[in-house]
């Protein structure tokens, strides 16, 4: 069996053609909605993020603004930056990159940014919100997963997903939003024992280690779905997680990197700040 490669980029470029009338139809409104972005430092892999979801914004019409601090920026500083966005009636979403210098703490910039304004959805409110499923923002990453799944058809209910990774940002999310749609959910990490034997249990494995070939065909499950999150550089390549070439041979379906999850996770981005944006119009 060859798998279907999953396009992200494809689905993606999709969704933002309809995300620009929608977009376009805000404008007619009189609201044009807007994306602050804080970069903290000057770390390269942050200001090449930071670029795309600027030029992302750019292509469909979201307004967005760029506030570059440097590196020995105080925290107090960063929090009023923050404080003046979250009262700025023409910004609908923010966004701080991370991770952030050691001297400032992530959670307090975290739960400094208005829920209202948090399109990452990382502020506590949301994060509760998402776990027992009440309307509200969704994480980026897990929500770009989740609609690629469902558009292609991918049968989630009843179905065991196994989840490797439990950060905050992917696999902790990832694994909710599968559970509010009815999947039996199982989460493995740097201590799980017998990963192999974990990983061949599941329909729907996602891999967000940040380690390439943590999963290969051998541990894949013959008709399993395989979304990969990981983005490694690996001798000047982008990988992901997953050896994509023996993965393909056991899979039914397989997300690539480049051009998987990545492109869906900034489009997530814009849909949750043209959603916040709609609230003004
Ligand atoms: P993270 O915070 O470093 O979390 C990695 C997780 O993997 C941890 O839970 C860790 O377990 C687990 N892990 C590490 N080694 C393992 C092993 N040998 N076996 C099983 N589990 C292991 O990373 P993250 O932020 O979730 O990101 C994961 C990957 O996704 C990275 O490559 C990142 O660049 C990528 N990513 C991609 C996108 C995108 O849009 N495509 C978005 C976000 C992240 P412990 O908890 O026990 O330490």
């Amino acid at each position: 069996m060859s798998a279907q490669v999953l396009s992200g980029k494809q689905l993606a470029s999709e969704k933002r053609e309809d995300m620009k009338a929608s977009v376009q139809a805000l404008k007619e409104k009189g609201v044009t909605p807007g994306l602050a972005v804080i970069l903290v430092g000057e770390d390269p892999a942050s200001q090449t993020y930071v670029r795309n979801k600027q030029k992302a914004c750019e292509n469909t019409g979201i307004h967005s603004e760029l506030i570059e601090l440097p590196e020995t920026t105080p925290e107090n500083e960063l929090l009023s930056r923050i404080e003046e966005l979250n009262r700025d009636e023409s910004i609908d979403g923010i966004l701080v990159q991370l991770p952030l210098p050691s001297h400032i703490s992530e959670q307090s910039v975290i739960e400094a940014i208005a829920p209202s304004k948090d399109v990452d959805c990382f502020h506590p409110t949301n994060v509760g919100k998402m776990m027992i499923g009440e309307e509200g923002f969704l994480p980026c990453t897990p929500h770009g997963i989740l609609v690629m799944l469902k558009e292609s058809g991918v049968d989630i209910a009843g179905k065991h997903a196994v989840i490797i990774g439990r950060s905050n940002i992917v696999g902790k999310p990832v694994g909710q939003l599968l559970l509010n749609e009815h999947a039996t959910v199982t989460y493995c990490h740097s201590r799980t024992p017998n990963l192999r034997e974990m990983t061949r249990q599941a329909d729907i494995l996602v891999v967000a280690v940040g380690r390439y070939g943590v999963v290969g065909g051998e541990d894949i499950k013959e008709g399993a779905v395989v979304i990969d999150v990981g983005m490694n550089r690996v001798e000047g390549k982008l990988r992901g997680d997953v050896e994509f070439e023996s993965a393909k041979e056991k899979a039914s379906l397989i997300t690539p990197v480049p051009g998987g999850v990545g492109p869906m996770t900034i489009t997530m981005l814009l849909d949750n700040t043209i959603h916040s944006a709609r609230k003004r119009s």
